[in-house]
């Protein structure tokens, strides 16, 4: 018996002594592969920021959590050695979201604080800490001494720094990123040839640059990070991130590290999700056989002309796009619109709103269009709208649409404007008539008729025609004092030209050797560079010469007249000078400006304006002279004419051409309506047949007689010589029919 339980003694001593073996075999098993993997953090949050969005937005964010996590990890498994690369020191500020720093280490620094917190927590391993800035001249010396590197930076630079210098030395990244709730992580650069559990051929994974040939613009990873992140989420990824560290230095093979694969983690729903990746990019300009970097470079300066190049590139697209766009608008094809969208206090214009191509739509059948005989709806056959449509759309550039609708499209104006308060301006606008054109004659149709049939909407014609109507903004008075002062200086003398001189216009000759008004502004540029002055803009400089009345082509002898005799026959007393514009603003008219189609080439028309806006003439009495006396005919001479004409075959022909409304509230009996406004093309031609054929003489009538001289002129030019002496003018207009034929002609 003695013997048994000897024996059983025995052999539990024994099991004893094999387990403790067998534990000791294992510890010295487990130590000596792990041994073998040492593997560098890098920490590095702070190296050369991207920029300052970055740096303070996500920045101190992501890295710390991150790699504090996957320290933390790496400590509790591995007896190997960690290096921590970080040159920040611990600040009060930012501790609350670091948990390898206590309110004890501040000022300390980070790398320094964090080695001592992870000795306490595993003293096994060796920790150094690398209290530097990683760059490319001390990121090989670091990393030589290491198996693994982890990617926690937060910039872009240092992942492309980073990523380099792994693909150069051959070592696995494992690269974690966050931005607000949604993290990454994958393994960049893998090799195979170095893990024995590998047994298919020679295999190497994508790098960063296989996936990102270029860095993102700057604005981009700014915005993204404008909201930082969700700590636990870089958290998370960093303990993910030590796993795969682990699981790399354990011998997992590609398939199943995250190698070509990349997680995402969605902490909005927790979700998590693996998305392929590139494979390795045969022409990557680091890791393929056609590398183009062979050593690393200044990354900062790399992602910025990179993203300014990228920046540039997105710009022209843009530009072309919009181009393209607006060309289809324009002609009525789909096209893309604008959104504008604002973050914080910029505004961005995004152009993927798709709008459709122009329709014609379905003609009026109103059965009140149909009965009454105002609306020509009913005349106008679907071939006919579609020809319409077809031209519309097909013929006409942009302008010609909008002239092409004002012209169809006349503004009545309410017979009354019924008040409710003294003072309150009635918001009652103007009444639209519309018309379409029926074999070149100008039907009145109803509104959903014209729109559908030109396949338009309401809104743009609106703004077509208040486009039209609205005076032009009063110029503001030109900021150019080193202007004024170099031309006074200028060498100058006085115009020989005789019109010039009897119209006391004061035209003063530049006495240069220049030829031109671009070579004298070529020269005023370069004196001003010279004095260090910036110098005017080409625009300013113009207007300047124009007020100060100077001219560079200058009349070859005394007998010469000057490009400027037109407008002196034609307005003895308009200059330029004498239009004492702020007075007329004072008196609250409206102006509009008529530009003379014969200033010389170097005055700039913007400038020289001929007013013929009736609202101002009202104010100011200005009668033009546009016509010679020949051409003209007084009220009583026409009523004459007129009443000789009835009483033979004979017919007075009487053009008025005020508009079409004003023309419908009154006239001469038998006047015909050719709105000076439409009198071009086709309508002008007709004008000129009827003129013809007419048997006796053609006066053109207009409110105050300025509008019917500027057509009479415009026909006197266009037609035969045997034709022109039976075109007058009536002088003075219906105003001074009103008052010298007719006292009960209404005058407005
Ligand atoms: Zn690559
Ligand atoms: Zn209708
Ligand atoms: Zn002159
Ligand atoms: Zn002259």
């Amino acid at each position: 018996m003695d013997r048994i339980s000897k024996l059983e003694k025995e052999i539990i001593d024994l099991r004893r002594v094999l387990s403790n073996k067998e534990k000791e075999l294992y510890e010295i098993k487990k130590e000596y592969t792990q041994q073998q993997a040492n593997i560098q953090i890098e920490l590095e949050t702070q190296y050369t920021p991207y920029n300052n969005a970055v740096k303070t937005q996500y920045g101190d964010n992501l890295p710390k959590w991150a790699v504090e996590s996957s320290i933390i990890f790496l400590c509790l498994h591995i007896a190997g050695e960690i290096g921590i690369v970080d040159y920040d020191a611990v600040e009060l500020t930012n501790i609350h979201r670091q948990i390898l720093h206590g309110e004890g280490d501040q000022h300390m620094s980070k790398a320094e604080s964090a080695a001592q917190t992870l000795r306490s927590i595993n003293s096994r391993i060796t920790i150094t800490p690398y209290n530097v800035q990683l760059a490319s001249s001390n990121a090989m010396d670091i990393a030589s001494r290491y198996d693994v590197v982890l990617d926690c930076t937060d910039n872009v630079p240092s992942r492309y720094l980073l990523n380099d210098l792994c693909v150069m030395s051959k070592k696995p990244l494992i690269s974690g990123s966050a931005l607000k709730m949604e993290g990454q992580l994958t393994v960049y650069g893998y090799r195979s040839e170095k893990n024995t559990n590998e047994k298919d051929a020679p295999y190497i994974g994508p790098c960063y640059r296989c996936v990102f040939p270029s860095p993102p613009p700057p604005e981009a990873v700014g915005s993204c990070s404008a909201n930082g992140v969700a700590g636990p989420v870089p958290g998370l990824i960093g303990c993910l991130q030590a796993l795969e560290a682990i699981k790399y230095i354990v011998g997992h093979t590609h398939g199943q590290l995250l190698v070509e694969r990349m997680l995402l983690f969605d902490g909005e729903d927790s979700s998590f999700r693996t998305v392929k990746l590139r494979a390795r990019n045969p022409q990557c300009a680091v890791c393929s056989e056609n590398a183009t970097i062979s050593q690393l470079v200044d990354y900062e300066a790399f992602c910025k002309a990179q993203a300014k190049e990228k920046k540039k590139q997105e710009a022209r697209l843009k530009s072309e796009r919009r181009k393209q766009e607006k060309e289809k608008r324009m002609t009525g094809q789909s096209y893309y619109g604008f959104r504008v969208t604002k973050f914080a206090d910029t505004k961005k214009w995004i152009q993927d709103v798709p709008k459709s191509e122009r329709r014609i739509g379905p003609a009026c059948t109103s059965e009140f269009c149909a009965k009454g005989t105002a609306r020509f709806c009913s005349h106008f056959t679907e071939d006919q709208r579609q020809e319409i449509f077809s031209y519309f759309w097909n013929s006409l550039d942009w302008k010609g649409k909008k002239n092409y609708v004002r012209g169809l499209v006349d503004s009545v104006p309410p017979k009354r404007r019924r008040l409710k308060h003294k003072g309150e301006v009635s918001r009652k606008g103007d009444s639209k008539l519309y018309h379409l054109y029926n074999k070149d004659e100008r039907q009145p149709v109803c509104r959903l008729m014209f729109l559908n049939t030109l396949g338009i909407k309401e809104a743009m014609v609106r703004c077509w025609l208040i486009k039209e109507d609205k005076p032009k903004s009063p110029k503001k008075p030109v900021k150019s004092l080193n202007v004024d002062s170099y031309i006074d200086n200028l060498p100058k003398e006085p115009t020989k030209c005789q019109y010039c001189l009897n119209s006391g216009c004061n035209i003063m000759y530049v006495c240069l050797d220049v030829k031109s008004q671009h070579q004298l502004y070529n020269k005023y540029t370069k004196d001003m560079k010279a004095k260090n002055i910036a110098p005017a803009s080409r625009k300013t400089f113009s207007k300047v010469v124009l007020k100060k009345n100077v001219r560079i082509f200058k009349p070859k002898n005394d007998t010469d007249v000057c490009d400027l005799v037109a407008q002196h026959n034609v307005l003895p007393s308009l200059g330029y000078q004498n239009l004492q514009k702020n007075e007329l603003e004072n008196q609250n008219v409206s102006i509009n400006y008529y530009y003379n189609a014969q200033c010389g080439p170097n005055i700039d028309p913007c400038v020289t304006p001929i007013v013929i806006s009736s609202s101002l003439l009202q104010t100011v009495d200005l009668n033009l002279h546009i016509l010679p006396p020949e051409s003209r005919i007084l009220p009583d001479q026409l009523a004459g004419k007129v009443n000789a004409d009835l009483n033979s075959k004979r017919r007075h022909l009487l053009v008025d051409v005020r508009s079409e409304p004003e023309f419908n509230m009154c006239r001469i009996d038998g006047a015909v309506n050719c709105p000076i406004d439409n009198l071009h093309g086709a309508r002008f031609e007709q004008l000129l047949e009827r003129i013809r054929n007419c048997n006796s003489e053609v006066t053109f009538i207009c409110r105050r007689g300025n509008d019917s001289q500027i057509v009479a002129k415009k026909v006197l030019e266009a037609i035969e010589d045997e034709h022109r002496s039976k075109i007058t003018d009536l002088t003075g207009g219906l105003h001074a029919w009103s008052k010298h034929v007719d006292p009960n002609f209404p005058v407005y």
